[in-house]
């Protein structure tokens, strides 16, 4: 038998898959540190970012629209490629899925992408499952990096950017002993394409050499067509940029920080290896009971991190806590109020550089401000604040002097 033969046939999965990258010779190795930012800007084409955010907007509001419909179709979809398909109410539903993969695999390890919604999903595990951070191990690939402070990134053409985030094909190989958990950044109902932004190898390299794949979309992610996708794709690296730049190798993991070329022997022996199997979880978490209230344009969220980049708050987090004003907002409803004081909600100056920085400008110190309302009112807020109001309401100033 043809080795390579057999094994694209075993890798074959009918889920169109679509990656969008920085191109390769432009920007992969010296990413952005040495080339990005001497690309001559001769033969650029002026990108209009405002039009972006219009028409990022509208697919956002659309797609909210029709949330129940797209979700209805995928379904469907999924179903008819034989993809294995779960909706997951909640994140310990999602997590308890994972487990039961790696039970039938015997493996307690699963390898991750540097996403939100898969970290909604870890946060439920049992400790003996071992998580691997293989989005911050390919930072290693990077050579000539430091820390930068906001002020130090350099200025890159937009239209670089934006171009820059374009389509690669997935190439398959041997398959390897692990199990994957990706977070999708939008996923079209119409054709089942689901579409990763991926700034290193380690997506692409997850998806073509795992033993099962788990590919998780948010319900909000999930748009009507594959041009729209592609869109909401791009716009979140081309927004997520600056973001990005500040996040590389400043920040420590909770997660081992793994190559894929790195794994332990347990993992990354290729014997025995059954054919690569896709599993999808489409994880509600609240979304649902989101869309109906007032918070329900923070759905519109592409999770491009533009927010988290201008926060001073954000600065204070690890890689691994709640870092972006994103993040803390959707911790009230995926992990409680407490929690949201826990991850530094007082933090927040209210400055408003999150809602000013955010493409489609969704009021994020507006949120944060209700939810310590409602830690308030629920007698969470912290003991040094509390006395701060009792002193206001009792001596009219937060001193607790009388005259
Ligand atoms: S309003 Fe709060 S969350 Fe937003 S940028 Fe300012 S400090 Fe950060
Ligand atoms: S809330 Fe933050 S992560 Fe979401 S779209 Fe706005 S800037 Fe991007």
């Amino acid at each position: 038998m043809n080795p390579s033969k057999s094994l694209s046939q075993s890798h074959r999965t009918k889920i169109p898959i679509h990656f969008l990258e920085p191109s390769s010779d432009l920007v992969r190795k010296h990413f952005i540190y040495s080339k990005l930012r001497k690309l001559d800007d001769k033969d650029c084409q002026q990108i209009d970012s405002e039009e972006i955010k219009k028409q990022l907007k509208s697919i956002r509001e659309e797609s909210l629209k029709n949330i129940e419909a797209n979700l209805k179709e995928l379904t469907i979809l999924l179903e008819k490629m034989g993809a294995k398909t779960f909706y997951a109410e909640s994140a310990s539903d999602a997590a308890s899925y994972v487990q039961e993969v790696l039970a039938r695999s015997d493996l307690k390890g699963v390898c991750i992408n540097n996403s939100s919604v898969v970290k909604e999903i870890i946060s439920e595990f049992p400790e003996d499952i071992e998580v691997f951070d293989t989005y911050h191990a390919s930072q290693k690939e990077i050579e000539d990096t430091t820390h930068l402070d906001y002020w130090e990134v350099p200025k890159i053409s937009e239209d670089h950017i934006w171009k820059s985030f374009d389509i690669r094909i997935i190439k398959y190989k041997e398959p390897l002993n692990f199990v994957s958990l990706i977070g999708a950044n939008a996923v079209s109902s119409r054709d089942g394409s689901f579409f990763f932004v991926q700034h290193f190898n380690n997506i692409s390299s997850l998806i073509s050499q795992s033993k099962e794949t788990i590919l998780v979309v948010s319900l909000e992610k999930i748009v009507s067509d594959l041009e729209q996708a592609k869109f909401i794709s791009r716009a979140s690296g081309f927004f997520g940029l600056k973001s990005l730049l500040l996040g590389i190798l400043s920040y420590d993991t909770d997660f081992q920080k793994v190559h894929i070329d790195e794994l332990p022997d347990r993992f990354s022996s290729a014997s025995d290896t059954p054919e690569n199997k896709i599993h999808v979880i489409i994880l509600d978490n609240g979304r649902k009971n989101l869309l109906k209230g007032e918070f329900s344009e923070f759905l519109q969220c592409i999770n491009c991190r533009a927010c988290g980049a201008v926060c001073p708050r954000s600065l204070l987090m690890k890689e691994g806590e709640y870092r972006t004003p994103r993040e803390l907002v959707h911790l009230r409803f995926s992990g409680g109020l407490s929690k949201t004081v826990d991850e530094g909600l007082y933090n927040c100056s209210l400055c408003g550089s999150c809602e000013l920085a955010c493409p489609l400008l969704i009021p994020l110190p507006e949120y944060l401000l209700k939810i310590r309302e409602d830690v308030v009112q629920e007698g969470l807020a912290p003991k040094k604040h509390m006395t701060i109001g009792e002193n206001v309401k009792t001596f009219g100033n937060p001193y607790g002097k009388g005259d």
